[in-house]
């Protein structure tokens, strides 16, 4: 049976969602600190059997950054008129060497052309978490499909996995601040598309059956008139 989810209001702000993320970080800064004043007091030599953990403990932060800001740039508010198709082609070829490693076939054939008028920076952020998902849940020999298409005054975007797809009862935690099924997830990835997309007034909606695939539709408003007051 296909179940199909509408991500509603019920999240917090960015400014919320940024303390939390803040606080997940400390954890394992916390960890390093400590070794590292281990290793400062007790200068002998098995100092080097720290050495694997502060460098796990320092690569779980940086995971955790870089789901919620890869592409902050000081920037982060500068809104511009720009080409989605442009976008979809620069976070797929970034993704595709992510694709590739694991046998996965990432197409992206947009031959449709919009224009959207928001912070390209965020918006490559929320596509590069759901397009990294889609990868992640693709085992070996399947595919990732990036497409794009208009919608009366809407940019539709899907990302068409071949991938596990999710129980129901997975769908309906999807989105939810730091829930994930993998090992070394952060669960951060789909809350803060679902955040960056709805504070775009786009809508951002799950599709999913278990052993066929998922397939999550982005809608954004269009910004096809090119005024010159800008
Ligand atoms: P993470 O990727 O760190 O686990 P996310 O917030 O990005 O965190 O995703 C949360 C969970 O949602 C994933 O752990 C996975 O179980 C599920 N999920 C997200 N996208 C997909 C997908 N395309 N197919 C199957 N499951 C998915
Ligand atoms: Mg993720």
């Amino acid at each position: 049976m296909k179940q199909e989810i509408e991500k509603a209001e019920k999240l917090n702000t960015m400014g919320e969602l940024a303390a939390s993320i803040a606080h997940e970080v400390r954890n394992p800064l916390t960890v390093v600190k400590g070794f590292l004043q281990l290793m400062q007091k007790d200068d002998k030599d098995h100092h080097f059997s720290y050495i694997p953990l502060v460098l796990s403990e320092l690569g779980r932060a940086e995971v955790i950054i870089n789901d919620y800001l890869n592409f902050a740039k000081p920037e982060f508010k500068k809104l511009e008129h720009f080409s989605l198709s442009q976008i979809l082609s620069e976070v797929c070829m970034l993704l595709n060497a992510l694709a590739v490693k694991q046998g996965v076939e990432l197409k992206w054939g947009g031959t449709e052309e919009a224009f959207l008028f928001t912070d390209r920076n965020q918006l490559k952020q929320a596509l590069v978490n759901v397009i990294k998902n889609a990868i992640e849940a693709t085992p070996g020999g399947g595919t990732v499909t990036v497409a794009l298409s208009l919608s009366g005054d809407r940019a539709v975007v899907s990302i068409t996995d071949t991938g596990n797809g999710m129980t129901p009862e997975q769908l309906s935690r999807i989105g939810t601040l730091f829930y994930t099924t993998k090992e070394k997830g952060t669960g951060l990835g789909t809350t803060v598309s679902v955040k960056i997309i709805e504070s775009m007034q786009g809508k951002i909606s799950f599709k999913s059956e278990t052993g066929k695939g998922t397939e999550v539709t982005l809608r954004l408003p269009l910004h096809n008139k090119v005024n010159i007051n800008y």
